[in-house]
């Protein structure tokens, strides 16, 4: 079994983009306008997408799931980051987050979700940090 993390989807209050809140003061990745008011459960996204790459590494031994239904928004993100750290894993390049960078950028994104590069760029920072600490 995967772990998926369990969060109604949010979106922005002016634009409508789609996006997690997952730290205070964030901005909206798509028209910048800072999030107020964040509710609590979002809060915790970082910490659970670790947890939910730890659970697939150790119970499958890789970062990739056997298998992974997308139903949410976060199931989205989860399984970007899940194939993400699947490759470097797997390649073990020297400067971790230029690779990150590289192979993201060169994922395809419909048109609408184009300001969710930089967005999970951004976010796979903050789960590489969390996974040295
Ligand atoms: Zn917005």
């Amino acid at each position: 079994m995967s772990y998926h993390i369990k969060l109604k989807d949010y979106f922005c209050s002016k634009c409508k983009a789609e996006y997690i809140p997952y730290e205070k003061g964030i901005l909206c990745p798509n028209c910048k306008i800072s999030t107020e008011n964040i509710p609590e459960e979002y809060l915790g996204f970082i910490d659970e997408l670790i947890v939910s790459l730890m659970v697939n590494k150790h119970r499958g031994g890789e970062f990739l799931p056997m298998g992974w239904l997308e139903a949410s928004f976060a199931d989205s993100i989860q399984y970007i980051l899940f194939k993400t750290f699947y490759v470097w894993d797997n390649k073990k390049p020297k400067d971790g987050e230029s690779f990150i960078k590289e192979y993201i950028n060169n994922l395809r994104f419909e048109n609408k979700d184009l300001y969710l590069k930089d967005y999970i760029i951004i976010k796979i920072q903050y789960v590489l940090i969390g996974k040295c600490r």
